[in-house]
């Protein structure tokens, strides 16, 4: 009599579980856009396409102004290297390209040399960082892919 007892007690148990789980997976599926409740398919997202779009809209318009923004970056580095080395070469002092704006933490490549210095492009303009904070200005050559 006692493990019949058991016996239902543990399948009463189970059925709550099973219950209590699908409650709160329930619970959690909502729409990711307004969070109305989702009663379709186990893999839904959003309750319409209405929906589902201005989600993604919002999605690729944060990259796009995080695109524009390190490309705005890159342009200005370009223009500050292009202006202070008009020749194609020159050596600068850092502090310059750091009161005329440049951005150190952005460039479009790196080529390093045989001998391990590493040149900092951005785009055709690039940099060697030399002794004593001194900056080797250059311009794109062809051997640089
Ligand atoms: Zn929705």
């Amino acid at each position: 009599m006692a493990r019949y007892v058991l016996y239902h007690l543990i399948l009463l148990l189970i059925n709550v579980n099973i219950v209590y789980l699908n409650c709160s997976t329930m619970e959690k599926r909502k729409c990711q856009e307004c969070d109305s409740k989702l009663s379709g398919r186990k893999d839904q997202k959003f309750c319409s396409d209405y929906c589902r779009n201005t989600y993604n809209n919002r999605l690729n318009e944060d990259a796009t102004k995080y695109v524009r923004r390190i490309n705005t970056i890159l342009r200005k580095n370009r223009r500050i290297l292009e202006r202070l080395n008009p020749q194609g070469k020159k050596t600068v002092d850092g502090i310059l390209l750091a009161e005329e704006g440049f951005n150190f933490h952005y460039y479009t490549n790196i080529y390093t040399t045989k001998t391990g210095s590493q040149y900092f492009f951005c785009y055709e303009q690039g940099y060697l960082k030399l002794d004593d904070d001194r900056y080797m200005l250059v311009v794109k050559q062809d051997y640089v892919k």
